[in-house]
């Protein structure tokens, strides 16, 4: 399903050094095997290895021994008479054999010298052999000892480079490669095959984009009359709404190389290299003019500059950004070079590199809505072998606030899942699973789940469930389930409208809800248990936003320490004194304990309800919206028909 499956990954230069690297490597081995094959072989042509005791009740007892010779100061070796090499106590030696024949190691001479003259006497010998002293260097081995770490460490050292180079993507069998940008390029013979009609939706990004394609093909319908062609433009939108796809769109339908890098490939590893990257990534791009350069990511470069005491140092990030800045400047208007580049975080952009003359175009994605998400289905369920049964519009009604990427992967999911059950083709009941299991993960059947637990989960879920549905704000709920998913043990399915500004009352109606499984534990077990880890995390998170932030607090008053700049964030400072951060920490305390107060009210007023769901749960584990207002009653509220581009979420477990 992912466009990047569907490209050779690596340049054609870079697998011919990588290949020509790899017909060399085994010389490497060669020359290892060598080196211990040759070892061995001298060891075995060398004298035995034998002990004292040995030699000295079998070797001198007998009088065997014509020569002794102690070689710097730790090892004998042993000459044995030539008439009595071929006795068969001695294996292994034919007559004529040069010695040394044995060797032992000694600890000191002196010991070595006092306990020769006590077998002397015990053996009761006549005289012992002569023994000589001698100075040695062992050549081979003092060699072997510095030269074969420094063949491992080469060798290791030629075997990781390419592997870096390839995971950069520059397949740089050049260790010093380093500096080299490493963008993925797709021109001729490796060309992205992406068109626009494999982008779907964004009617109003694709016109525009396909002006940039216009001004790539044929840049004299627009110079002729003086027209500046613009240089950078920015794809900004959430993760997988296609920023990619649309610039390799743009590379398919141009017909131009196209170089594809990630802002992150010039910040990694080594100091230094950004701007370096940038740089040649520049000169390879105008080389191949006219040709397409796109940067994913670029905030991972582009990030606003000279934030407050941060305690990372960011000169490398800087040095990057100044070059592209640089380059981006200096390469005049019409060198046939125009730069994309995709950020979801457009907000903390340096604001430099948005000016005019750098990336002054801007296209904005947004997640799909109903029709567009048709369109996206229709194209991700073309490869596909459905049953009859599929329809691209009731699974766009489905899949509210989903991004492309989530759509693809929800059909390639159903694909699997259809496989997996040995089905002909794929259908609805797969689609569904698979939705279900992008939002809230994976069923995990084989979770254990004792009888007792079971009845505490239930009533958890249940608490949830009762409470959204008498809170006037809350979203609305779709289904309940206690289902182990993931972590979680159980789930309520929310559609929740997504506001563009939420009120007091909403956010504090949430607050409740997402308190309302413990507060169910609670009333009805008179004890809590750790199933709430969840719930609290979030309830935490949300109070501290209400209060710190959205200025909803009265002791607060209108104030907020949100920060848009991030310039407190990198630092330990607070931009509040010590009293307010006491305050903050005593209102979120108040704020939570009010609300699991009220969680608790409404679960005493509507108890048998809550017991009943609860009991469904416990016999059907899942509960759907049918049976909900069997036991609550239709939810009488005033709007709660959800806009189609709301996102179904699992907001409570
Ligand atoms: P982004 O770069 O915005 O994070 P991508 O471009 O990598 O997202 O999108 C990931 C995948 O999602 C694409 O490869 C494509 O399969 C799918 N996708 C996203 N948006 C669309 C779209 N508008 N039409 C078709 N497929 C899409
Ligand atoms: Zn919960």
């Amino acid at each position: 399903m992912n466009e990047k499956n569907k490209e050779k990954k690596a340049p054609k230069k870079s697998s011919d050094t990588d290949n020509s690297f790899r017909r060399k490597m085994p010389w490497v081995y060669v020359l290892l095997l060598v080196f211990f094959v040759g070892q061995f072989v001298l060891n075995s042509f060398g004298p035995t290895e034998t002990t004292w005791s040995t030699f000295e009740e079998e070797m001198l007892a007998n009088e065997d021994v014509a020569k002794i010779v102690v070689i710097n100061k730790e090892e004998v070796e042993i000459y044995l008479k030539e008439d009595k090499i071929t006795e068969v106590k001695y294996p292994g030696w034919k007559t004529g054999a040069r010695g040394p024949h044995y060797t032992f190691t000694i600890g000191s001479v002196e010991s070595f010298e006092n306990r020769l003259q006590a077998a002397k006497e015990n053996q009761n010998l006549s005289q012992i052999p002569e023994v000589k002293y001698t100075n040695q260097t062992a050549w081979f081995t003092t060699i072997l000892a510095w030269i074969l770490p420094m063949v491992i460490i080469v060798a290791i050292w030629l075997y990781l480079i390419p592997m870096v180079g390839r995971s950069r993507g520059t397949g740089g069998a050049n260790p010093f490669d380093f500096g080299k940008s490493g963008a993925k390029l797709m021109d001729k013979h490796n060309k992205s095959k992406v068109t626009f009609d494999e982008v779907a939706g964004m009617e109003a990004a694709k016109l525009e984009i396909k002006e940039i394609v216009e001004f790539l093909k044929t840049p004299d319908k627009y110079t002729r009359l003086g027209a500046k062609i613009p240089k950078g433009v920015i794809i900004v939108g959430p993760p997988g709404t296609g920023k990619t796809l649309l610039a390799k769109a743009v590379a398919g339908e141009a017909q131009v190389p196209f170089f594809h890098i990630s802002g992150s490939e010039f910040v990694e590893m080594f100091v230094g290299v950004g701007a370096s990257r940038v740089r040649d990534l520049f000169k390879k791009a105008k080389l191949k003019a006219p040709s397409i350069i796109f940067i994913d990511e670029i905030d991972a470069i582009g990030r606003a500059r000279g934030n407050a005491a941060s305690f990372r140092s960011n000169d490398e990030r800087e040095s990057t950004l100044n070059q592209l800045l640089a380059e981006m400047d200096g390469f005049g208007t019409n060198t046939g070079v125009i730069v994309l580049a995709a950020t979801n975080r457009a907000d903390i952009l340096d604001r430099a590199l948005l000016r005019p003359g750098r990336f002054d175009r801007h296209i904005y994605l947004e997640l799909p809505d109903l029709v567009e998400r048709k369109a996206i289905f229709g194209v991700h369920l073309k490869p596909l072998k459905l049953s009859n049964e599929i329809d691209a519009e009731r699974l766009a009604g489905q899949t509210p606030g989903f991004s492309g990427a989530d759509i693809a992967n929800i059909c390639n999911e159903a694909a699997l899942i259809a496989a997996r059950k040995g089905q002909d083709n794929i259908d609805m009941r797969n689609f569904s699973e698979a939705i279900d299991r992008i939002v809230a993960g994976l069923e995990n059947k084989n979770k254990i789940v004792s009888p007792k637990e079971k009845e505490v989960i239930a009533y958890h879920e249940a608490g949830h469930a009762t409470v959204s549905w008498f809170l006037e704000h809350a979203d609305q709920l779709l289904k309940v389930s206690i289902v182990p998913r993931g972590k979680a043990l159980g789930s309520a399915w929310y559609l929740p409208e997504e506001h563009s500004i939420f009120t007091k009352s909403q956010m504090t109606d949430r607050l409740t809800t997402a308190l309302a499984g413990r507060a169910a534990e609670d009333l009805i077990f008179g004890e809590v248990s750790s199933g709430a880890l969840d719930d609290l995390e979030k309830v935490t998170k949300q109070a501290y936003t209400m209060i710190a932030f959205y200025g909803f607090n009265e002791k607060m008053g209108n104030t907020s320490f949100y920060d848009s700049t991030g310039m407190y964030a990198e630092s330990l400072q607070k931009p509040y004194s010590d009293a307010t951060a006491e305050l903050i920490d005593e209102e979120v305390r108040k704020l939570v304990e009010k609300n699991y107060a009220r969680a608790k009210t409404i679960l005493a007023q509507h108890r048998k309800e809550l017991k009943k769901l609860a009991d469904l749960l416990m016999e059907q584990e899942v509960v759907e919206k049918a049976d909900l207002e069997a036991i609550f009653g239709k939810r009488k509220l005033k709007n709660q028909e959800p806009r189609n581009d709301t996102k179904l979420t699992k907001l409570i477990s």
